[in-house]
């Protein structure tokens, strides 16, 4: 058995110091991402468009990068150094985003900007995604390394660390947005950068904790000098910051197709764009060989399903994650945010999907083994099917709000509170389902890329997002009417979308499931 240091409520304690750090790092992320659009279309005057595309290019390179920074600490740092080295620079990113510079002069969209402060953000940002890319698939692995391997007690380990991604995110909603909205910028971005400072620390002090499941595979090939004198483990450090340099340059990159941009609707193509597409075949290529490596029919089965899910999985966190564009852009500029006689801002308002984890993960810990006994438990691509299908009610709860506002051109929160409920019931059905999906369908010796491919198809999810977004632009002299017009159109066409995608995969479910009998 296990060593241990003993234990909290029935769980080992490493198991906390991972809630923890976790928690303060997803408090950085979310209270940043709530931040995001409105700071930068309000204090840089980015266009819609502009805000929309950076922030789904931010968010993908952070969903992105983990495949690497998991990869890194598999064969070389081992997780424990990973997660700290991702600590510091989330907290020196930011902290970089505290430097604000002076506000843009003149309209939005061709606003006179501080050009040095928006390099500085633009670098700040890429701090932030190569921290994330080190840190969260480490600390997840830790988590599981904390059970053996047929402890039973290890999925309500996973369900105690989902909910601590969310109390970080529900509380960083609350309080980093109105600290940024009401106070100043920076004043937001700072909190977040030294609260994730605090978890840092935490997590150094309980190392004890881990129980020496997050040291490095091998110390000695981590000590050889393999460069210049430098030691392995330094020429990593020196290699994340190197990568830091070219995020940062790849955040701000757009390309010129010349005539053939007629074929992407005549926009230019983010570099992220381009990469995801290169990245998301050379996954497929992979993929298909791993079938023809003489594994079993069954195991064919499953681990196309698998891949199916995956796929699936990118749409759906396209539409999801309008929340931190389009939505916020909505409750900023045509609602009325007033409920319990409280006028919550706009970035607060993404704490309500956080909430709502938070309260239903127990009630579907609950339902599903009950479910399960008596035979009605929906198989993988049903619950999938489910999730687009709530994900697209969600968007047909705000679009029929936004057509229907009256003429005070005015939205009630209390239709967010709605739309939230839904998306997170899609969530609910899809997110951590996913999780258990991947560990529980692949091959054995495909596990650790699979869940990278996860991760990377939420990354795929945000670009895709930024795009979408990008149909929900509004130009600046736009009265609040017209905002409402374009909200509201907007989401009809994601609710469609949504409950299209969803009819497809129910229609397909029979197909799948007689894949993996
Ligand atoms: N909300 C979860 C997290 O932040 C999952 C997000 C995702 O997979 N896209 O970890």
């Amino acid at each position: 058995s296990l060593p241990s240091t003993g234990e909290f409520m029935g769980h080992p304690k490493g198991l906390y110091v991972c809630f923890l750090t976790e928690m303060w790092e997803r408090f950085a992320f979310y209270g940043m991402k709530a931040l995001l659009f409105l700071y930068l279309t309000k204090h840089h005057l980015f266009s819609d468009t502009d805000g929309y595309l950076l922030l789904g290019t931010y968010a993908g390179l952070a969903y992105a990068l983990p495949l690497l920074g998991g990869l890194l600490a598999d064969k070389y740092l081992g997780m424990r150094k990973a997660v700290v080295f991702g600590g510091v620079l989330l907290v020196l990113g930011q902290l970089g985003m505290a430097y604000t510079g002076h506000a843009a002069a003149g309209v939005q969209g061709a606003g006179q900007q501080d050009a040095f402060a928006v390099q500085v953000m633009y670098f700040s940002l890429a701090l932030i995604g190569v921290g994330v890319g080190f840190l969260k698939p480490n600390i997840s692995t830790i988590v599981g390394r904390l059970y053996a391997p047929n402890d039973p007690r290890r999925d309500s380990g996973f369900t105690i660390f989902y909910m601590g991604i969310n109390v970080g995110a529900f509380l960083s909603s609350l309080i980093v947005a109105w600290i940024g909205e009401k106070i100043g910028w920076g004043y937001g971005f700072a909190l977040a950068g030294v609260m994730m400072a605090l978890g840092l620390v935490q997590f150094m002090w309980g190392r004890k904790h881990l129980l020496g499941h997050a040291e490095p595979a091998d110390p000695e090939l981590l000590r050889a000098p393999v460069f210049g004198g430098l030691s392995r483990e330094w020429v990593i450090y020196l290699g994340g910051l190197l990568l830091t340099v070219v995020v940062w340059q790849v955040l701000q990159t757009r390309i010129d197709f010349g005539p053939l941009s007629a074929l992407f609707g005549g926009h230019e193509v983010t570099l992220t764009e381009v990469v995801a597409v290169l990245l998301g075949a050379a996954l497929y290529i992979w993929f298909i060989r791993l079938l023809f490596s003489g594994i079993s029919h069954a195991e064919k089965g499953r681990m196309i399903m698998l891949m199916t899910l995956i796929t699936v999985s990118a749409l759906f966190w396209g539409l999801y994650e309008q929340t931190y564009g389009p939505w916020v852009a909505m409750a900023d500029r045509v609602m009325d945010r007033t409920t319990f006689g409280i006028e919550w801002t706009a970035g607060q308002t993404t704490a309500i999907g956080a909430l709502f984890v938070i309260a239903l993960s127990p009630v579907f810990a609950w339902i599903w083994p009950r479910l399960d006994k008596v035979g009605l438990n929906p198989s993988y691509p049903a619950k999938f099917a489910w999730g687009l299908v709530f994900c697209g009610l969600a968007f047909g709860v705000l679009a029929f709000a936004a057509g229907n506002a009256g003429d005070s051109a005015t939205v009630s929160l209390w239709w967010m509170i709605l739309a939230y409920f839904v998306l997170v019931l899609g969530e609910m059905v899809l997110s951590p389902v996913g999780l258990a999906a991947v560990t529980s369908l692949s091959i054995p010796r495909a596990v650790g890329m699979m869940m990278g491919a996860w991760f990377l198809f939420s990354a795929f999810g945000e670009i895709i997002a930024g795009r979408m977004g990008t149909w929900a632009q509004i130009a600046p002299e736009a009265s609040r009417a017209e905002a409402l017009a374009v909200y509201g159109g907007v989401f009809s066409k994601m609710m469609w979308i949504g409950l299209g995608a969803g009819v497809l995969l129910f229609l397909a479910t029979p197909l799948l499931k007689r894949l993996v009998r």
